[in-house]
Parts: C-alpha cells; sequence; structure tokens
C-alpha cells in the first residue's frame, strides 16, 4: 500500500490528515466518492473544533453517545488510572472495574434486572439479547418494529426497521414486523395519543394471534424510538406491550442503547413509565463512547436459565477493563454532578419550550416532539398535508433542502444531527441552559432557511 503518513514521528497538519483518510479510510454508512469529513482536532464540554480552531456547539453529542460531554477530566484520569494499573484481561476473568461497573448498572437499573452481560457496543447487545430470548424461550420468531434503528451486525440490521433499505436483505429469518405508536404519522389513523397507544397494542396484539404466541421469543422496542424520529410511546403503550408478553411468555427486550443513561433525564427510559423489562440493551451514553462498551441487563429469571446451561456468546474484547473503568467515572460522574435532574431541566424548561416557540414561528416546522436531551423538530412541505421536506432516503437534488439547512447550523458553529426529514436535538446532557440556547438561536435562522425551501417549489 503506497502513501504513507508524511510526519512518522510529529503530529499531522489538518491536510495530512484529510489526505490519508480520503486515501485509506472506508467510511461506513458513506458513498465514499461523495464525502469530505472533517478532521476534528479537540474537544471540550459541549464544544469539538477543526485544526483551525473553528468551534462548533454539538446539538449531535456525536451519535447521540457523548453524554456527559467531551475529555470529562473525571473520565479521562479514571482511564489513566486503569491503563497503568491493567489493560486488558479475558471476560473469563473477575477484574475489577468490570465487577464494579455491573454492580453500580445493575443497581440503577429497574427491578429484577441484576446482572449484566457486557459487550463492545449496541449491535451487540442486540444480538446477545434475542439469542438469551430465544435459548430463555425455546421459540425463535423476534417482533422488531418500523422505525427502528439497532445496529448494523447480521441480526441486528436484520432486525432493524428503518426506511433505508440495506443490501444485506433478506436478512434474517423469523423477523415479525409491527407498527409502533407514531401519532404524527400514524399507521392507525388514530387522532388522539389515547387511540394510537390503544391501537397499536391492539395490532400487536392480533400479530401475536396470527404469528401464534407459542412460536415468539420476543417482542423488541425502543422505549424511546430514537434513530427513526425521537418518538416518545403514549402512556401506557410500554405497560401494555409488557402485558402482552406476560400473558403470552414473550420475552420484552427493550432497546435502550440510544435512550439510556441520561439522554430521557433517566438512567433508563422506561423508569418514566415504571416499567420492566425482562432484558435491557444498552452502549453510548454508559460511557460517552470514550471507550467503545455496551451491554444486556438480565432479568434474574432469564440469568437463571444459564445458571447450568452455558450461554453460547463472547468476545475476545467483552467487559475491557479501560471501557468498564470509564463506565464507573461516568457513572459518578452522572450521581456527583446532579445531571439526570440537569437533563430533565433541559427538556422541561429550556429545549421544549424554546423549538414550541421555533415551531410557531416557522412554517416548515411540522411537529417538534422530544423528552430530556432527546427531541426532534420534524419538517415539512405543507402544515396541513405533512409532505416531508425530503423524501425518505433522499440523495442529490432531493435532499438538498436538508443539506442547506445543516450547512446553515454549521456556517454558524452549530453541529445538528439530521435524519432524513428531521433534525434531531440532542446535545450532550451536560450542556448549559446558555449554551443550548445559543444552539436554538442559531437553528432559529437555520429554520429561515428551510422555510424558504418548503415554500420553493
Ligand atoms: N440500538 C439503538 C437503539 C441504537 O440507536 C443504536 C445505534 O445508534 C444501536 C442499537 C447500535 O449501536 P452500535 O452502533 O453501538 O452498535
Amino acid at each position: 500500500a503506497p502513501a504513507g503518513p508524511t510526519a512518522a514521528h510529529g503530529r499531522l497538519d489538518e491536510a495530512e490528515v484529510r489526505r490519508l483518510d480520503r486515501a485509506h479510510v472506508f467510511h461506513s454508512w458513506s458513498a465514499q466518492a461523495t464525502i469530505d469529513p472533517m478532521p476534528v482536532a479537540g474537544a471540550e464540554g459541549s464544544w469539538f473544533w477543526d485544526h483551525s480552531g473553528r468551534r462548533y456547539l454539538d446539538f449531535s453529542s456525536q451519535l447521540v453517545n457523548v453524554n456527559i460531554g467531551y475529555q470529562h477530566p473525571k473520565l479521562v484520569a479514571a482511564i489513566q488510572e486503569q491503563a497503568g494499573r491493567l489493560l486488558t484481561v479475558s471476560p473469563a476473568f473477575a477484574e475489577e472495574s468490570r465487577s464494579r461497573a455491573a454492580a453500580m448498572i445493575a443497581e440503577r437499573a429497574p427491578g429484577a434486572l441484576n446482572k449484566v452481560f457486557f459487550t463492545n457496543g449496541g449491535a451487540e447487545a442486540v444480538e446477545n439479547a434475542v439469542r438469551m430470548a430465544r435459548l430463555h424461550t425455546g421459540r425463535h420468531k423476534v417482533m422488531a418494529a418500523y422505525r427502528s434503528y439497532h445496529g448494523a451486525t447480521a441480526g441486528a440490521i436484520a432486525l432493524t426497521g428503518d426506511p433505508r433499505r440495506w443490501a444485506s436483505e433478506p436478512g434474517a429469518a423469523g423477523v415479525v414486523r409491527y407498527w409502533g405508536p407514531y401519532l404524527y404519522r400514524s399507521a392507525f389513523h388514530a387522532t388522539t395519543e389515547q387511540e394510537e397507544c390503544e391501537r397499536a397494542l391492539q395490532h400487536l396484539r392480533d400479530l401475536v394471534m396470527v404469528e401464534g404466541a407459542q412460536t415468539i421469543a420476543a417482542i423488541l422496542l425502543e422505549s424511546v424510538v430514537g434513530t427513526n424520529g425521537i418518538l416518545v410511546p403514549p402512556d401506557g403503550y410500554l405497560a401494555g406491550v409488557r402485558q402482552i408478553c406476560d400473558e403470552f411468555g414473550i420475552v420484552m427486550v427493550a432497546d435502550e442503547v440510544m435512550a439510556g443513561f441520561g439522554r430521557c433525564g433517566e438512567w433508563f427510559a422506561v423508569d418514566h413509565w415504571d416499567v420492566e423489562p425482562d432484558l435491557i440493551t444498552f452502549a453510548k451514553g454508559v460511557n460517552s463512547g470514550y471507550v467503545p462498551l455496551g451491554g444486556v441487563l438480565i432479568s434474574d429469571e432469564i440469568a437463571a436459565t444459564f445458571d447450568h446451561r452455558p450461554f453460547p456468546g463472547g468476545l475476545t474484547y467483552s467487559g475491557h477493563p479501560l471501557a468498564c473503568a470509564s463506565a464507573v467515572a461516568s457513572i459518578e460522574v452522572f450521581e456527583e454532578e446532579g445531571i439526570l435532574a440537569h437533563a430533565r431541566h433541559l427538556g422541561d424548561d429550556v429545549i421544549g419550550p424554546g423549538l414550541r416557540e421555533l415551531a410557531q414561528r416557522h412554517s416548515s416546522v411540522g411537529e417538534v416532539r422530544g423528552l430530556g436531551v432527546f427531541w426532534a423538530v420534524e419538517l415539512v412541505r405543507d402544515r396541513t398535508t405533512r409532505e416531508p421536506l425530503v423524501p425518505y432516503n433522499a440523495t442529490g437534488a432531493d435532499a438538498a433542502p436538508m443539506n442547506a439547512v445543516v450547512g446553515a447550523c454549521k456556517e454558524r458553529g452549530l453541529w445538528p444531527f439530521a435524519h432524513f426529514n428531521r433534525i434531531h436535538v440532542v446535545p450532550p446532557c451536560t450542556t448549559s441552559d446558555e449554551e443550548v440556547r445559543h444552539g436554538l438561536a442559531i437553528l432559529d435562522e437555520a429554520l429561515l432557511v428551510a422555510d424558504e425551501q418548503a415554500a420553493s417549489r
């Protein structure tokens, strides 16, 4: 392979970082010739910057994972301390940081979820949760929602019900698709939250009947749907799913990879509705992605299935000491700094009211919704028809209206999370009120571009 680094022992300048990236880094989810990834030189708190020092307020938390902000000194110190003491030991051993992290996560989890199976990220957690559910029930099918994202490994991508369709389809056998609640674009023609809730539950129940409950291992859902639009379930929905699972001996799996660890202002999003799933998958916010980490929280009942029968799963690096040390520090930071309460405050008092005000002033805003530090602004061409500002999977000229809005944010130093026809407002949970207001003011200006784009046809 040609073209090694030109400065083998020094820091590379921005042009060199970019050149080597374009020559040798194969980027995820991208047509390689169409991208120009921005080199990031550093970050702190809710901000990151490029090599020239141009700063961006991060309203994306990268991939909605930097929940405690960048370079928190306590996490940096914990990682350094662990690195100096013990860098690697296989999952077959007990290790101090791993034991502490598992105990701390289990203590904060609902009820009988007392064991943690560590993974390297979210998709792997979903793979293993499904495997546990299948072995526990002796059944195979998994019910997974349209408008969901569960990860990009073979099983998780097959479970994902995202309007982006994958080249790897038809995926895995035994995935049964259902509609979850989403009143703004109701699959059930509902007009109220309560109607949406009742109809979504009836639909799920009907599917269980026709599929045959005795064939269904698990119902998988995102407690609050993330990538597909920050869809907060109506009150009663998660409890209703819990009831269906109880009635038919189905394992309830809550995927909290994105919604957990502070994003919704609680340790786990299900805490809002006091619902106890059998398995919870987590990753991202558990340690803000400082070192790759994810896991499955397991109920006592399901854990007991594997008391005298080996669980077939695990990777070389599962529960890596560096990752676990950073999770311990992160959970301590959450409590020392009152981050859960701050996340709730940001949602209730700053982001929610701020976005509702923007919705009144901008004709392109169809709906704003969310909770905690987990919000979406859904952009439309027409508020009556609710036609999205761009079509599903838009590329090229079709995607131009959203690209213009995103560009307007970036020009002004705000890094948004844009997906399809939505801007997700998902800054770190530690962002200050002033910083959030600053970001919302920029968004306000960028939405003028959205209004123009919506009207220009
Ligand atoms: N599950 C949910 C709900 C997610 O949002 C994601 C990632 O965005 C995943 C699973 C996959 O996690 P990872 O990218 O760490 O594999």
